[in-house]
């Protein structure tokens, strides 16, 4: 946990959000400034900055499953996932994390 991230202060549940899927790794909520109809996004339990920094290779195969799980359970069949990395690139919040885009 990083104490100034907003999304590890997200996952201590330091706001109420709700998710809309969680397990031991990863919990799923709706992004606050939605881009389309369904906008979720998939963060990872443990603080990790980007991509770049991601070590754990078995992380990114938990979050794609999340994504599988979350939008099976939300009945989206058709979606998109994305990543930023890095501020260039769009990147907001330094805690990794996948968009799930959907209608
Ligand atoms: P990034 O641009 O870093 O890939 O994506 C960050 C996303 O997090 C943005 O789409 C933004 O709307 C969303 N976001 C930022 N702060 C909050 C927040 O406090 N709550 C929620 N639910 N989403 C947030
Ligand atoms: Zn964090």
């Amino acid at each position: 946990m990083s104490n100034d991230c907003i999304f590890c202060k997200i996952i201590n549940g330091d706001f109420g959000t709700e998710f809309v899927y969680e397990n031991e790794h990863c919990v799923v909520f709706k992004d606050i400034n939605p881009k389309a109809p369904v906008h979720l996004l998939v963060v990872p339990r443990v603080h990790v900055e980007s991509l770049n920094e991601l070590e754990d290779k078995n992380l990114m195969g938990e979050l794609l499953m999340a994504v599988k799980e979350t939008t099976k359970k939300i009945g989206l069949k058709s979606y998109r996932v994305h990543i930023n990395t890095g501020k260039e690139a769009g990147q907001e919040v330094f805690h990794l994390h996948i968009h799930i885009l959907g209608k």
